[in-house]
């Protein structure tokens, strides 16, 4: 599969990556949008959050608990999750990513 983000997980493509265990991934933004801009993905190819089904969700639950735990490591109290579904939400790369967007005041919504 054509998938930057898979190509990341098998270790084709490089990342920094902060986070990494048996499901989840978590590795820094190519073109940061904050000093601290983290994108957290599933192992698994789920095409984006229009894809979650009550069979593949046990992963976002679990990368909802892996983000706190970044947030400590990166020493942030606040920040946003942010996950863009379908190009005109924003949506690049067709794996489903959660952005960690903090050290900056971010202001509105888009
Ligand atoms: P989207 O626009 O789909 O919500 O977010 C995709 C994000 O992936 C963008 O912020 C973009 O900068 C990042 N990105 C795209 N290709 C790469 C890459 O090869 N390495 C890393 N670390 N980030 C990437
Ligand atoms: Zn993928």
């Amino acid at each position: 599969m054509d998938c930057i983000f898979c190509k990341i997980i098998a270790g084709e493509i490089p990342s920094t990556k902060v986070y990494e265990d048996e499901q989840v991934l978590a590795f820094r933004d190519i073109q940061p949008a904050a000093p601290v801009h983290i994108l957290v993905i599933p192992k698994q190819h789920i095409s984006g959050c229009g894809a979650i089904t009550a069979e593949n969700s046990a992963v976002v639950a679990h990368i909802f608990e892996v983000i706190p735990q970044i947030a400590k490591q990166e020493g942030i109290t606040d920040f946003r999750v942010v996950s863009n579904q379908g190009a005109e939400a924003g949506q690049t790369v067709h794996h489903l990513h959660f952005h960690i967007l903090a050290g900056r005041t971010l202001k509105g919504m888009c």
